[in-house]
């Protein structure tokens, strides 16, 4: 993707004011945005969350790429302002000092910074948890569609995560996609384990609370190879995704984290600051997305990463079997 064509997609979808429960500028952008494109249908589900579908010829559909449109924020409930999400409470209230001011759009309120800001390979936003999530895929649709690219693939825009994956949780309980379509969380997390801001996006291996599956992890990082795409494995513990909350309803889940500086807005020491991640892992996050869509695209049953690397070992069993064989009769004498 043109790099303009990317910095303007995220920029608008960064710079939409959102909250817990208040999603709605958010949800605009992406039904502005999808109203654009040829081959993306949307609807909304009873709960409000966003359900597209990029179609095109009669590929059956095996992925569909979640993102939350909220964040942690104020809202006023009976006229009082109250804060939703994940914020220590001495950040909320500090001992020393005034806290930080809130900038309010009607019925919600945000901490006052800077929406969007690029410098040098960094994305300083008021919101990159996990507005960077939303704007992967609308730019996941505007490859798909560059490529004329014969599937079926979709694109999931939940409400209410930072309070207990809410918007997720109505979905996974009539999960109105095909069955064996696999979800996967696309979220900005904080650096653990090992994984680095800039080195590429995290296929993880699972969150705070649950493992993912197995068979699509798999194919991401087998595309992410192929492709030469740089990428990371980590299990990324410091929090819980919305592909946890499928994984507790059955369905397939997997997960694709982009690290994030200022998690929630909470640098390091004191204070409320924007969050940041790195320009080229979202546009890395991108390319593996759209990657790992078009491959299995291609593929056959008998294709998958989980067949391939069982054909693989079972070639190494035939090859050692000679080597087996001899040593047959020292186990008989010794
Ligand atoms: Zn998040």
């Amino acid at each position: 993707m043109h790099h303009q064509t990317f910095l303007s997609l995220f920029r608008e979808v960064l710079s939409a004011p959102t909250a817990p429960f208040h999603e709605y500028h958010v949800a605009r952008v992406i039904r502005e945005r999808i109203s654009e494109m040829k081959h993306v249908q949307i609807e909304e589900d009873a709960y409000g969350n966003l359900i597209a579908c990029y179609r095109r010829g009669k590929k059956r559909p095996k992925l569909a790429f979640a993102a939350h449109m909220d964040h942690p924020g104020w809202v006023r409930h009976k006229g009082e302002p109250v804060f939703l999400g994940g914020v220590p409470e001495e950040r909320l209230k500090p001992k020393k000092g005034k806290p930080h001011p809130v900038e309010w759009f009607g019925e919600f309120g945000m901490w006052d910074l800077e929406p969007f800001r690029l410098e040098d390979d960094l994305i300083h936003a008021r919101v990159c948890d996990d507005l960077i999530g939303c704007a992967a895929i609308l730019a996941l649709f505007l490859e798909l569609e560059k490529a004329e690219a014969k599937t079926t693939v979709y694109g999931l825009f939940t409400r209410a995560e930072e309070v207990g994956f809410l918007g997720s949780i109505e979905m996974a309980k009539k999960w109105p996609l095909p069955k064996d379509v696999c979800f996967v969380s696309l979220e900005t997390s904080a650096p653990r384990g090992g994984a680095e801001q800039g080195e590429g996006p995290v296929i993880r291996a699972g969150d705070r609370i649950s493992v993912f599956d197995d068979a699509i992890t798999s194919e991401l990082v087998d595309a992410a190879v192929e492709e030469k795409i740089p990428h990371q494995r980590a299990l990324l513990d410091g929090g819980a995704c919305e592909a946890t909350a499928m994984n507790l309803y059955g369905v397939p889940a997997a997960g694709i984290s982009i690290l994030l500086g200022n998690y929630h807005n909470v640098p390091p020491k004191k204070g409320i600051a924007a969050e940041f991640v790195s320009l080229t892992d979202a546009k890395n996050l991108v390319k593996l997305i759209t990657a790992t869509t078009l491959r299995m695209a291609r593929q056959k049953k008998s294709d998958s990463s989980k067949a391939n690397l069982r054909k693989r070992l079972e070639k190494r069993l035939r090859d050692h079997r000679k080597y087996e064989r001899a040593a047959r009769s020292s186990w008989e004498k010794n």
